[in-house]
């Protein structure tokens, strides 16, 4: 017998949690689209978070709810300002890689203030590190394992 306390058991287990096991499905859309294009998108496909990608499928930056929000205050046409000159972009972006600990994330996402982070893989090219968009960790996914952490454990 260990001697360990429930705590520390139920620590254990949180510290060995990975993004991989808690990820969302990413919604992108692409840095030419329209400010417009990003709100029909936010609401249908239901996140509160996109990202943004290049022509190579590249992540190039995010946008938030209250980034479509403040272009829509101005007077503009939606439809002809570009998300990329809105969004927040690189090397400005907090990223996580699917082997990152769930609870070093959740640190991230308190400490910058944000809902949501892109989950990259590194791919090299032309000398250069580019990250592909492979999946979206949000508050709602920290919940989730939080929830899961207590099941069957504790009544
Ligand atoms: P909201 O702005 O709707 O409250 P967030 O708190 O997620 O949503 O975003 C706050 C700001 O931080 C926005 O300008 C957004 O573009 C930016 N942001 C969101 N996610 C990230 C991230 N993973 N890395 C860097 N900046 C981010």
């Amino acid at each position: 017998y260990t001697g360990k306390t429930g705590l520390q058991l139920l620590t254990e287990r949180m510290k060995k949690l990975t993004v991989h096991d808690y990820q969302s499905i990413p919604v992108v859309v692409n840095e030419s689209a329209s400010v417009y294009d990003a709100i029909v998108t936010m609401f249908l496909e239901d996140v509160g978070t996109l990202f943004v990608v290049d022509h190579n499928s590249h992540l190039v930056g995010v946008l938030s709810r209250k980034d479509l929000l403040r272009a829509s205050i101005g007077k503009q046409e939606l439809e002809s300002i570009p998300v990329s000159i809105i969004m927040t972009r690189m090397p400005n972006i907090t990223i996580c890689e699917q082997e990152d600990f769930l609870l070093e994330m959740a640190k991230e996402l308190i400490d910058k203030q944000i809902d949501g982070i892109p989950v990259v893989k590194k791919v090299e090219e032309d000398e250069q590190i580019r990250y592909e968009v492979v999946g979206r960790l949000t508050k709602t996914n920290i919940t989730r394992a939080f929830v899961d952490l207590t099941n069957g454990e504790i009544t």
